[in-house]
């Protein structure tokens, strides 16, 4: 077994019940209760429209050079119907169903009978048995995070069997690229609806369930807080990172490889894109414990939105850039290419520390240096459903003084610099920042009411505090 490198939580618990006039209040905290006629509009919409916009993006670049107009154009024009463009998709095959399952399954292995032996060698990295944050019923989980050994064991195996062992062809992902959509889309809806059937029958900690009684609403924003099976397999934590993200560079390396095939040579831009997006997911690895801080762990539940998109959505549209430069093999002059290199850095720098500066703000309860002095913070509390007071801190200097979620904007620069790779001639490859602004404008409108309802009067104070949300002086 793992070394149990246990830590406290970093917020102080004062198990006092407290029976103040607050209380109703603050205990609902996290997902919604009810839901509001645009809510439900959206949920329906991206239930209905996802799969169709993933499959739709990936379909233009396979029969239509990944140009997003002309599919449209042929269809208006009567040059193509629908059934024309369906029966040129290539079907499910028992080639792709072959590897998607054992990819599954190896990660699955990877995940619950390796526990991590990285953080017993690499200095400054936290692995192992971590404790995730306290949830809305007061309950602190255990995870094991191995998801840097489960990467780097992939990845070996992966050079390994394709070049040295010729087990099969370094692109043999872009080769079943549609099939593979096809497996994933399988996963992606069993997993939702397994975990739909889980919240109702066996719920893993039935304090953490959330049911609005609205039956598309709890499937796609998830019933169940925590869904596991046995004490380590974690769902949140297991989709969450793999078996997507730590396909994601696998992906793209897929696509150097069909670039060298097809054109005998690896453009900057593709080189580029695979060191961009290789930096942040070994970021996501290294910070995995951090991870089990952040909204997606600690405060979304685990229906379609988690389980299906980290199956189909992240790994398939995350990857555009690649997938376009396939097509379009850009060769960027060497002032655009360092030009977008430094915003990929500099947007990566700004969402690490932004980042860690919480992460080291929290652990320490406040006890640590932020740029050389003893950050600012505002006291708050807030309780969880038996009552429990809790007190916490939110930080008022360093990145998190300059905007509500700095850490946001750094992600978009990062996001920028992957899209600007691939040039001006098509939308396609710009879809990511396109999704990226909404999903993280979405995201921070989303946080800060839970914010408020868990922190209520000390979330204003903080607001008043620290008045921008992405850009200072702007937003
Ligand atoms: P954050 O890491 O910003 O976490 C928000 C939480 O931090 C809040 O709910 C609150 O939680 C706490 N908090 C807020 N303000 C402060 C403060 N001033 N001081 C201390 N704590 C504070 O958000 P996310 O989890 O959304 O994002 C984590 C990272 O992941 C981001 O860098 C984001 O860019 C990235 N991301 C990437 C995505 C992708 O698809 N590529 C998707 C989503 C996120 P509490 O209740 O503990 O107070």
């Amino acid at each position: 077994m793992a070394a149990h490198q246990e830590k406290k939580p970093s917020e102080e618990r004062n198990r006092k019940s407290t029976q103040n006039g607050t209380r109703t209040s603050q205990v609902q905290w996290g997902r919604a209760w009810e839901v509001d006629w645009f809510s439900l509009a959206s949920i329906l919409f991206l239930l209905m429209f996802a799969p169709l916009i993933v499959y739709y993006f990936i379909m233009s670049c396979d029969q239509y050079q990944c140009c997003l107009i002309d599919p449209v154009i042929d269809l208006l024009a009567g040059n193509k119907y629908l059934s024309d463009i369906w029966n040129k998709t290539p079907t499910l095959t028992y080639r792709a169903a072959g590897i998607y399952t054992l990819w599954v399954a190896f990660q699955v292995f990877l995940y619950v009978c390796i526990p991590d032996f990285c953080h017993k060698f690499l200095p400054g990295y936290i692995g192992g048995v971590q404790e995730g944050a306290v949830t809305p019923a007061g309950v602190v989980n255990k995870y094991e995070i191995n998801g840097l050994q489960a990467w780097i064991i992939t990845h070996v195996l992966w050079f390994a069997n394709a070049y040295y062992f010729h087990c099969f062809s370094p692109t043999i992902i872009f080769d079943n690229w549609i099939p593979l959509l096809w497996c994933a889309n399988i996963l992606g809806y069993a997993v939702s609806t397994f975990a739909m059937i889980k919240g109702y029958f066996f719920p893993t900690n039935a304090k953490d369930c959330k049911f609005t009684g609205n039956f598309f609403y709890d499937y796609m924003m998830g019933i169940e807080f925590n869904p596991r099976i046995g004490k380590w397999f974690d769902f949140k934590l297991f989709f969450n990172g793999r078996p997507g993200i730590v396909a994601w560079t696998l992906i793209n390396l897929s696509y150097a490889a069909k670039q060298q095939e097809l054109y005998g040579q690896v453009t900057n831009s593709m080189i580029l894109v695979n060191v961009l997006q290789g930096i942040y997911v070994l970021d996501f690895f290294w910070n995995e414990a951090w991870y089990l801080k952040t909204i997606d762990i600690c405060h979304d539940h685990f229906g379609w939105y988690l389980g299906w998109g980290d199956c189909v959505w992240l790994p398939y549209l995350y990857t555009l850039q690649g997938l376009y430069l396939v097509y379009h093999p850009v060769q960027l002059g060497t002032a655009n290419a360092i030009g977008i290199l430094m915003l990929g850095l500099i947007g990566y720098y700004i969402f690490r520390m932004t980042n860690h500066q919480k992460d080291l703000f929290r652990r320490t309860n406040g006890n640590c240096k932020i740029w050389g002095k003893k950050p600012e913070y505002i006291e708050c509390s807030y309780m969880s459903v038996d009552g429990t007071k809790y007190h916490s801190k939110l930080m008022t200097s360093g990145f998190w003084g300059w905007a509500r979620h700095f850490n946001y904007t750094g992600d978009l620069m990062g996001s920028l610099a992957y899209c600007l790779t691939c040039g001006f001639d098509h939308i396609l490859p710009y879809f990511y920042i396109v999704y990226m602004t909404i999903l993280l404008t979405h995201r921070c409108i989303r946080d800060e009411h839970r914010c408020l309802s868990k922190y209520g009067k000390d979330w204003k104070r903080y607001t008043s505090a620290v008045p921008y949300r992405l850009i200072p002086g702007i937003f």
